[in-house]
């Protein structure tokens, strides 16, 4: 779908740089609190640091990395809908490699090379630790570990009412020295950075008939490899990345495979020329007691179990604004540029709420300009120009018939976006060998599904990608 991202100012600054009447503020350093020690929070804390800020980032878990710390844990709840299960962060499954290459994936000032290690995994899709190694080799590089407190959750992140300038409170946690004792901790803050990731809390497929179906269902948060699947008849709901990851690793022990898609490539429905055990299918119509399946083309399939690869919601459980940031149908809003929400702007601010993108770039992008605009740095348009802005881009997706639960999905506003972002910070353009490593690994994933990750043929872009490294790791 074609989403434009609104900014009158794609091609140039903001309003508030043109426009007279806003004088210059004096530069400032604030004192700013980080949710989250995942790879947006930890290029957050860098970049406010950079700036000048004070940082501190406080993290539910133990180590750095969010996503990319794997474990086998799985929650109490495989579906992940009951309120009280018991939590757990990553959805990362056993073998999963990145889906970007690494060259294209790291930051832009710090390369995801690989490392001269025999301990870790030197390939342009690397495994999921690689990618934590990495994330680990930044903070130290940077000593973000410093600003980070550990086991610390916040709970809750509210406007001090109190205070003369306007500041947030937050109420935090902390698990002392692995017993059960917690610290709670109220304090004040001058901003707070939102990032504590958006692939944690399930959003499950609605199934007319579900509740009387005797098989079993899980969401994908909670697959960790296909042995619980040996012998079953699954169906799998979803199309996206994971959804094929999973599908083609689940045909190696399960009975049968059957997908359920929303959008499917014409005339690919139907038995998948490649495997023995593995059907597309259109989406599920219903299910009834019998654990039959009924599909939208008539098709039946008596299953065992249901696998939801249906995506994830956007959570903030700690976040109280009066309601004047909310999430509808996964829309975040209103955000300016998907970043600052305008009644609230400069002092809180969201990263990496885009999906569809190339993450770690964009997420040091976006701090970059959070941190400027924290300072004063960078001006931001007047409230009232940020809002239609927002609004703009609401009804361009209308235009377009866009669903609301997209709001969020870059696709091919990627380059703009970005573009925009390092406008607005003074920094290079999205490097084009980038962009292009991104485009070609698309289409090679369309071609090659099981395989487009070791068949790597654009070298020459490599090798525009390790030109441009060379300033970074002389
Ligand atoms: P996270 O990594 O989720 O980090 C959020 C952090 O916030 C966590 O450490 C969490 O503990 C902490 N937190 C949450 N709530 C609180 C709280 N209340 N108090 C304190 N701390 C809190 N991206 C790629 O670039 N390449 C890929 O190949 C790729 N593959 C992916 C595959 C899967 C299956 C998934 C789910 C995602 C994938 N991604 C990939 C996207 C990936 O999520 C992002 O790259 C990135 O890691 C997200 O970072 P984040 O910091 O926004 O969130």
């Amino acid at each position: 779908s074609q989403i434009k991202i609104s900014c009158e100012s794609l091609a140039g600054f903001p309003s508030m740089l043109r426009s007279p009447g806003h004088a210059p503020q004096p530069i400032v350093s604030r004192h700013v609190a980080v949710i989250g020690a995942g790879a947006a929070g930890l290029v957050t804390a860098r970049e406010l640091r950079r700036e000048g800020h004070s940082v501190v980032v406080f993290e539910r878990g133990d180590q750095v990395g969010g996503t990319w710390v794997y474990t086998q844990n799985v929650e109490s709840d495989p579906i992940g809908v009951e309120p009280t299960r018991t939590r757990v962060h990553s959805s990362l499954y056993d073998s999963l490699r990145t889906n970007i290459p690494r060259e294209a994936m790291g930051f832009r000032d710090y390369p995801f090379v690989p490392k001269d290690d025999p301990d870790r995994d030197p390939r342009r899709f690397p495994g999921h630790r690689e990618v934590l190694m990495y994330l680990q080799d930044f903070t130290r590089e940077f000593r973000i570990d410093e600003l980070v407190r550990f086991e610390t959750e916040v709970v809750r992140v509210r406007l001090a009412e109190e205070e003369e300038e306007e500041k947030w409170k937050i109420k935090s946690k902390q698990r002392s020295m692995g017993l059960e004792l917690e610290l709670e901790l109220d304090e004040i803050f001058d901003a707070v950075v939102v990032c504590n990731g958006h692939f944690t809390q399930p959003r499950v497929a609605y199934i007319p008939g579900i509740n009387d179906w005797p098989g079993k269902q899980m969401h994908s948060h909670n697959y960790r490899d296909p042995e619980p699947f040996r012998d079953q008849v699954v169906v799998l709901i979803g199309n996206s990345v994971s959804a094929f990851d999973i599908s083609w690793e689940l045909a190696g022990v399960a009975k049968e495979v059957h997908i359920a898609a929303r959008t499917v490539i014409d005339g690919t429905f139907g038995k998948q020329p490649a495997y023995d055990n593995m059907w597309l299918h259109p989406m599920i119509k219903d299910v009834c007691e019998d654990g039959s399946v009924n599909f939208l083309d008539g098709s039946i399939v008596i299953a065992n179990i249901i696998l939801h690869c249906t995506g994830y919601e956007y959570h903030f459980p700690f976040l109280e604004t009066n309601g004047i940031v909310t999430v509808d149908d996964n829309r975040v809003g209103p955000l300016y540029n998907h970043i600052f929400p305008p009644a609230l702007a400069p002092r809180l601010s969201f990263v990496g709420l885009l999906w569809k993108a190339i993450p770690f770039p964009m997420f040091e992008l976006q701090s970059k300009w959070i941190g400027g605009v924290l300072s004063n740095r960078f001006t931001l348009p007047s409230q009232e120009e940020m809002m239609e802005d927002v609004e703009a881009f609401y009804s361009s997706l209308e235009t377009f018939g866009t669903p609301k639960r997209y709001t969020h999905c870059l696709g091919d506003n990627l380059v703009e976006y970005n573009n925009w972002l390092a406008s607005q910070c003074g920094c290079p353009a999205f490097e084009d060998w980038r962009m292009q490593m991104f485009l070609v690994t698309i289409k090679s994933k369309l071609a090659h599904l099981e395989s487009y990750r070791d068949e790597w043929e654009a070298q020459h872009l490599v090798l525009q990608a390790y030109e441009d490294f060379i300033k970074h790791t002389s």
